[in-house]
């Protein structure tokens, strides 16, 4: 597993000088080190999990976005999804797995999926993006989707239902 903190700190409660250092520095995240520590507790019982890396991730309330490697999601996600399902649970958290991709169109359909984008519009420095109204419920609460969103078109996103 390539993780983004030292083996010790994976471990720990706590992290050593040299991690806490890039956690600083912005090189890595809180959100980073939760998953990293996550994955190496669920991977004790789910070998399989040792395969998996990750790239970044977004976190907002119960949201939890992971991007991977082009072609690497399966290895997270596990067969008919066992291991997201571990990571899940374990977190308390809801997690979105999606590959890495330039385009901020398609991260934004990615993370939706499997709720529908049906457009996006772009306005003053804003977004708006609207998703099929018959899936408001997989959305579920909308907020920390669009801070995520936002974080990522750098602007303001708000999510349609209609
Ligand atoms: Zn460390």
């Amino acid at each position: 597993m390539r993780l983004p903190i030292c083996g010790a700190c994976l471990e720990s409660e706590k992290l050593c000088e040299a991690c806490s250092e890039r956690l600083k520095n912005n090189e890595i995240k809180h959100s980073d080190v939760e998953l990293a520590r996550a994955m190496t507790k669920v991977s004790e019982q789910h070998p399989q999990l040792e395969k998996a890396e990750f790239l970044k991730t977004h976190a907002v309330d119960d949201v939890f976005v992971v991007e991977v490697p082009k072609g690497s999601a399966g290895q997270i996600i596990g067969r008919k999804g066992a291991l997201i399902k571990e990571l899940c649970t374990h977190m308390g958290k809801r997690i979105k797995v999606v590959e890495e991709t330039n385009e901020k169109r398609d991260f934004v359909e990615k993370v939706l999926n499997p709720a529908k984008m049906k457009g996006l519009t772009v306005g003053d420095n804003s977004f708006k993006i609207y998703v099929d109204k018959m899936d408001e419920k997989r959305v579920g609460n909308k907020e920390p989707f669009e801070k995520i969103f936002s974080e990522i078109m750098n602007g303001k996103v708000e999510i349609v239902f209609g």
